[in-house]
């Protein structure tokens, strides 16, 4: 979500608020420096013995002997000195230097009134605190009038207004999407010209639903409704409702209504509303409370929409199926907008935006950098861009590379190249483990190219081989689906094969092959169960219907065992597989070793080209 780093802006009343709060500090620590100075003479303590004192006086080498409380100090005549000593409590200096023979008269005995400065201190330690706490409040106070944030606010919106001139975001500032344009500039046209749409009696829409993946460009569309229609911009995130008291979320989101409606015509983004939204009842997290009266409080505030407050409400979601029915009901969000991965085309235009600015060389296609990155969604695609150039700065190149377009789009979805010592024994594991998903995915039909093997680790994985989509499927067929599983497989019955040894390098290719075979038993109707569905989900561990209901066990195990064949199916596939093509896996293995990458036409070297 793109808005993550400003939300934590939008809590800017945080450093002001310690900025107010040093400042109370620093007056307090330069009013006791200066209590402390006051009361210390300049020239240097010496404590002496009580004995020595008297013995100075009688000398006749002190000028003056004062008294605070118990504390003697002695001022030398020729000395830069003060001898300090402690008498008795209650007992008189007259009487000590008496009794050692010292005529007190010859010395200047001044007694400090000690009251006086006792009650300074008292009367300051009292009042310090009350100074700090009054100035604390000041500030926040301050601060909760300014920014609508801080402490003493968190009851009021967090929502930020983009005022009319601010980012002014547009239509064309999203790439692809046409569908989604189309649909919305309807709203951006009753955002422009509400009386318009009045005169004719036309129904005013009060919620949008936008629902699709993460960085697909939700927000981003929003915006640019905003901006399209020139009118405020009011966000917040479902999740940031959920972090705090109960009862503070419908506050907040009332009070971000009333801001919303003060600057009517306007928008409110609701990101994640399917955190706040769920249907009742489902899920097993707690703030159960909590979240049912903020959604409630969205509903009664979209219900109480009068006919002068155009504010529509946009919601983004990436799990519709989780909403609650009062949510999507007439008269609330009952508009949809569906944003997918781009296509393409989507691609090729967003890609076209965002190396706006950026220099490349010649050599790069934008046609090619589509192709390579089906799947990625439009952050993907932003930050790919925005990796390379990065890349390319690092080694003071002056214009971006195929090559650092290729790393980056690597890093984007393996993350960053990680070099990590490793054994022999581990480093040949990973060379036969990469080598069989190579060999395994070129010699079946269905699955695409490979177009790099590498043993270098990235992430949590100990290598990679990618074999990216050439084309959007919508559909997926039931050979497909069981080749995929066997090339999952295929790192795991390289390693047996070769090295009769295995690690845990394949855990995420278990994982994949798994879900895979678990769809094609459960949604796809593809196993000797037959052409059924039945939705299940993963609750801790456990399988059970999404509606919540239990399966019968005798029902659950047989798809375990339906699942357990297709997987033992596609194993047995890629160990055959890999035996017919044993000689060719351990050229790949050795030259991986050496090579530590493999691209697409060294690999083809090889093993020749794939047959289609
Ligand atoms: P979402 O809200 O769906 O998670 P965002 O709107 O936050 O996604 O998108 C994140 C970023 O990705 C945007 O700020 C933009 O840079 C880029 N992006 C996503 N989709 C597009 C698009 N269609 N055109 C241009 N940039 C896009
Ligand atoms: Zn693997």
């Amino acid at each position: 979500m793109a808005n993550g780093k400003k939300r934590f802006k939008a809590g800017k009343g945080l450093p002001a608020f310690l900025k107010g709060l040093s400042v109370y500090i620093l007056v307090a620590l330069a009013a006791l420096i200066f209590f402390y100075q006051v009361s210390d003479s300049p020239k240097t303590d010496n404590e002496v013995p009580i004995s020595q004192i008297v013995s100075d006086v009688k000398d006749k080498k002190v000028e003056k002997i004062s008294l605070e409380g118990d504390k003697i100090i002695a001022d030398l005549k020729d000395s830069d000195e003060n001898l300090i000593s402690r008498k008795e409590p209650g007992e008189s200096i007259y009487k000590i230097l008496e009794s050692s023979g010292v005529d007190p008269k010859t010395v200047t005995i001044e007694v400090k009134d000690l009251s006086i400065q006792q009650a300074w201190a008292g009367i300051l330690s009292a009042i310090l605190p009350i100074l700090l706490l009054v100035g604390l409040m000041f500030f926040l106070l301050r601060n909760a009038r300014e920014g609508g944030s801080g402490i003493f606010s968190f009851a009021q919106s967090r929502a930020k207004l983009f005022t009319k001139d601010a980012p002014q975001t547009k239509f064309s500032d999203v790439a692809g999407a046409e569908e989604a344009k189309r649909e919305l500039a309807e709203v951006v046209e009753f955002l422009k010209t509400p009386e318009k749409f009045k005169a004719l009696g036309a129904k005013i829409p009060k919620g949008v639903l936008v629902v699709g993946p993460a960085g697909v460009g939700k927000t981003l569309l929003a915006k640019a409704v905003a901006g399209e229609a020139g009118v405020p911009f009011f966000s917040i995130a479902g999740s940031e409702f959920m972090e705090m008291l109960v009862g503070v979320g419908a506050a907040r989101v009332r009070d971000m209504f009333a801001q919303a409606k003060k600057a009517s015509p306007s928008i409110i983004f609701i990101d994640e509303i399917e955190s706040i939204g769920r249907q009742r009842g489902m899920g097993m997290s707690g703030g159960h409370d909590e979240r049912e009266q903020t959604l409630n409080q969205i509903l009664v505030e979209m219900d109480g929409f009068n006919l002068n407050e155009h504010v529509i409400v946009i919601g983004a979601t990436n799990r519709p199926d989780l909403l609650d029915a009062a949510l999507v009901r007439p008269g609330r969000f009952d508009r949809r907008v569906v944003l997918g991965f781009p296509d393409l085309e989507d691609r090729k235009a967003i890609i076209e935006l965002h190396m706006k600015g950026k220099p490349f060389t010649k050599d790069v296609s934008i046609e090619r950098i589509a192709r390579r990155t089906v799947g990625f969604s439009g952050a993907d695609l932003a930050n790919m861009l925005n990796e390379a150039a990065i890349l390319a700065a690092r080694e003071s190149k002056t214009q971006i590379d195929n090559k650092d377009l290729e790393e980056a789009a690597t890093k984007e979805k393996l993350g960053p190249q990680r070099k990590r010592m490793q054994s022999d024994h581990d480093r040949k594991l990973a060379a036969y483990h990469e080598a069989g998903h190579a060999i395994v995915g070129h010699f079946l039909k269905n699955v695409d190219p490979v177009h790099r093997i590498s043993i270098v680790s990235r992430g949590m994985s100990g290598g990679h081989t990618l074999f990216p989509p050439t084309e959007d499927r919508s559909n997926e067929s039931k050979s497909r689906l069981l080749e995929q599983i066997a090339t999952a497989l295929g790192g795991r019955a390289a390693e047996e094969l070769a090295l009769d040894d295995i690690s845990t390098g394949a855990t995420n290719d278990l994982e994949v092959a798994s879900s895979i075979a678990r769809e094609m038993v459960t949604s796809y109707g593809m196993s000797t169960l037959g052409p059924i569905n039945i939705k299940t989900q993963s609750m801790f561990g456990i399988w059970q219907r999404e509606d919540g209901q239990k399966l019968s066990e005798s029902f659950q195990a047989k798809i375990d065992n339906e699942v357990k064949r297709i997987i033992d199916t596609g194993y047995k596939l890629a160990q055959t597989l890999l035996r017919k093509q044993r000689s060719k896996l351990d050229k790949v293995a050795k030259e991986l070793l050496e090579k530590e990458t493999l691209e697409s036409d060294e690999f083809e070297k090889i093993v020749g080209k794939k047959k289609s």
